[in-house]
């Protein structure tokens, strides 16, 4: 956008100081400027909202100026002006720049009579015409940011579960290591079901999809609100303790495991969890921490399932 604002743009700007129509030349130097600023600021920082914000606004403001001084064949450029603000700020934001550019030129209209437009049928088709622009652009630009949203949600969370998916977990492991270099602790704690496919075998694919939705509750009644937990696998969740040490992972360790073997309950009986837990330590990178927990789960599969192992 900022590439096509300005090759649209800076030849009008020459263009205008050769005619010699300064107000609007100015405004146009302005436009090309703010845009290169807005760029360079966004590649920067890696934040598009703000100079987007401004962008649509520095452009409103000189399309309209543009609009009162060149009168009617500047207003070609209200349309793409449509389009540009809706491409940088929020629908509902867009539409009302477009409401307050629109009110400006006709209320300048109204107070200096034949200045703008030729006569007042000009005025209503201008305005309706605008209008009606703005609003097929705000539904397609409402209905794709809720469809963006809705992606979002699908491709962060497990579809069965609704726990957050390997991806995610990937992800916030990372984050956390990185994070732990300032001085918070992490923990993480990875747990596996116990004889899993006996169930399903015995009791069905779909007893055992219920085991696991049923798991996933007793875990969520159990963690704090800022735990993270994740299925990373078909029956093997992780939960990431932010700001927990050893003794505080012990303690989760020991309730979930318990929690789970006396409220986990299939048509044969009760279903246990074993688990693995590390704290993540100075220079650690997420994936040896992961692997550290897992050797964990290993152990304590190896020592007879249902409990905990966490590493010193
Ligand atoms: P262990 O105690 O050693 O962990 O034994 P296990 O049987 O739990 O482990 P194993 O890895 O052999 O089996 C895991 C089973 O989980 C196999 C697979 O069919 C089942 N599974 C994985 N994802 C799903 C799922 O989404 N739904 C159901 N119902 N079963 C799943
Ligand atoms: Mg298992
Ligand atoms: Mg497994």
């Amino acid at each position: 956008m900022g590439l096509i604002a300005i090759f649209t743009i800076a030849p009008y700007a020459l263009y205008r100081i050769y005619i010699g129509s300064f107000i609007t030349a100015i405004a146009d130097t302005v436009v090309v400027v703010s845009i290169i600023i807005a760029v360079i600021y966004a590649w920067r920082t890696d934040n598009a909202a703000k100079p987007g914000t401004y962008l649509a606004i520095i452009c409103s403001a000189a399309a309209t100026i543009a609009a009162i001084n060149s009168g009617i064949n500047s207003f070609f450029w209200i349309y793409p002006l449509v389009l540009f603000n809706f491409f940088m700020v929020s629908p509902a934001r867009a539409l009302i720049i477009m409401l307050v550019v629109l009110c400006s030129i006709a209320m300048y209209h109204t107070l200096n009579p034949n200045s703008v437009f030729a006569n007042t049928y000009q005025m209503s088709e201008f305005l309706v015409t605008c209008l009606l622009s703005s609003l097929l652009t705000f539904i397609f630009a409402y209905r794709t940011q809720h469809q963006r949203e809705r992606l979002e949600i699908l491709a962060a969370h497990d579809p069965l579960t609704g726990v957050y998916n390997r991806r995610i977990m990937t992800e916030e492991l990372y984050k956390a290591a990185k994070d732990s270099r300032s001085s918070r602790v992490y923990s993480l704690l990875v747990m596996d079901l116990d004889h899993f496919k006996n169930i399903n075998d015995t009791l069905g694919h779909k007893a055992g999809d219920q085991i696991l939705i049923d798991f996933v509750h007793i875990v969520q009644a159990t963690m704090r609100e800022n735990d993270l937990f994740f299925r990373h696998g078909g029956e093997e969740f992780a939960l990431l303790l932010p700001d927990t040490d050893k003794q505080g992972l012990t303690i989760v360790a020991d309730k979930l495991q318990k929690q789970v073997f006396s409220k986990l309950q299939s048509p044969a009986g009760s279903v246990s969890v074993s688990s693995g837990g590390a704290v993540l330590e100075e220079n650690e990178n997420w994936q040896d921490w992961l692997n550290r927990a897992d050797a964990q789960l290993y152990l304590s599969k190896q020592a007879g399932r249902n409990r905990y192992h966490i590493a010193d």
